[in-house]
């Protein structure tokens, strides 16, 4: 089996999270795109190798036609670091394309960080992990995935039916009990929702949400948590990723990169105005609105991830400016490095936040008290 990190994209929301017909039969699908995943085998490790395992139905998927020709939006180069200078990380992305994939279903690598150009799709893959990359290594001195020099393995045009739309960061075990895992992106998607239609590329042309799989990877690196679930610790997982991928990009909007003018949604989130009817995902900000869904079986960890995330972006317009965003991303960073996460419930993560700030800024101090005050605003 495959452990499926997080599927954002293809989600069918509604747009009102109170709309409980239509979030059940997303959790549904939802269940349904894990449940697929469940009798995959085990392939050879391949971690540096020249090919990347697929997921064991991609080679006999029928789903490929119901894809959107994708446009090729790109995003801005370099890392938003603070103080202007990018740090490059030496650690890099391996890009492979699960289209150029060979008789035994292993896609081909196509080039790293280094070799790659934005010509293709594997070369704005590569630059958009880069990207996120250095903002590791420029704001917090991180050396790659796991922090001692690892780089990133991406697999692109991944046509399993569960990431139509989608990205994530997959764990995929192997024949000698370890894992391989990779952030996988599939292709653009169309559909329709109550305020329109979404016409979205495939993830892998926005930096921020290539940012928050890499995100997911570094937890993964730092607590052994992948997130995935429709309970705390997946939302808490969702919260961070979409955190340090805002603050990579200086910009509390979610996946605004993919969106073509044909599409009537324009982001995929807004943690700073989580209501945006234009925004794919609405999102829960205190956890009374989740604990209300949990209670009829209708919790969805992207809308749960709100409660944190939410009072991160209040926290950043509390403290201000690049100032705010500096507090923010330092104290998100300390908690998830600093070994106190636990089993990244909400209280769990409350409480490593907390610290954090304790640990950056002292106890009382006024970072301190905007990082509680805004915990405390979201019941944690
Ligand atoms: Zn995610």
């Amino acid at each position: 089996m495959s452990l499926l990190n997080d599927a954002i994209g293809s989600r069918r929301l509604p747009t009102s999270p109170t709309s409980g017909t239509a979030i059940q039969r997303m959790v549904e699908a939802a269940k349904l795109a894990r449940a697929s995943t469940a009798a995959e085998p085990v392939r050879p490790p391949h971690e540096y190798a020249e090919r990347a395992p697929l997921p064991d139905d991609f080679m006999s998927s029928p789903v490929e036609d119901q894809y959107i020709a994708q446009p090729h939006a790109t995003t801005g180069g370099g890392a938003a670091s603070t103080g202007g200078g990018v740090t490059r990380s030496t650690a890099e992305a391996r890009v492979y394309d699960a289209d150029r994939a060979d008789a035994a279903g292993y896609a081909q690598l196509q080039g790293t960080s280094s070799t790659l150009d934005r010509s293709s799709d594997a070369g704005i893959a590569a630059a958009n992990v880069q990207k996120g990359l250095d903002f590791y290594a420029s704001t917090f001195g991180r050396n790659g995935l796991d922090d001692a020099g690892s780089g990133v393995d991406v697999v692109i045009n991944d046509r399993s039916p569960e990431f139509a739309g989608n990205g994530a960061y997959y764990a995929t075990p192997t024949a000698d009990g370890g894992t391989y895992e990779a952030i996988r992106f599939g292709l653009g998607t169309s559909y329709t929702m109550a305020n329109g239609t979404v016409s979205q590329a495939s993830m892998l042309h926005a930096d921020d949400l290539t940012i928050h799989e890499l995100t997911h990877g570094v937890i993964r690196k730092e607590t052994g948590a992948l997130g995935g679930e429709a309970d705390e610790s997946g939302a808490t997982n969702e919260a961070i990723a979409d955190v340090m991928a805002a603050a990579a990009t200086r910009d509390w909007r979610i996946g605004e990169g993919v969106y073509g003018p044909a599409s009537d949604y324009k982001a995929m989130r807004n943690i700073a105005n989580p209501a945006e009817s234009t925004a794919v995902h609405g999102l829960w900000t205190h956890i009374n609105e989740v604990r209300n869904a949990q209670a009829t079986g209708q919790a969805e960890e992207h809308w749960a991830s709100g409660v944190v995330s939410t009072a991160a972006a209040r926290m950043q317009q509390s403290l201000g400016g690049d100032a705010g965003w500096q507090v923010v991303e330092q104290v998100f960073y300390g908690a998830m490095t600093g070994g106190q996460l636990g089993d990244m419930s909400f209280t769990a993560v409350a409480g490593a936040l907390r610290d954090s700030a304790a640990r950056n800024y002292g106890t009382g101090s006024r970072a301190w008290q905007v990082v509680d005050q805004e915990l405390r605003s979201g019941g944690i």
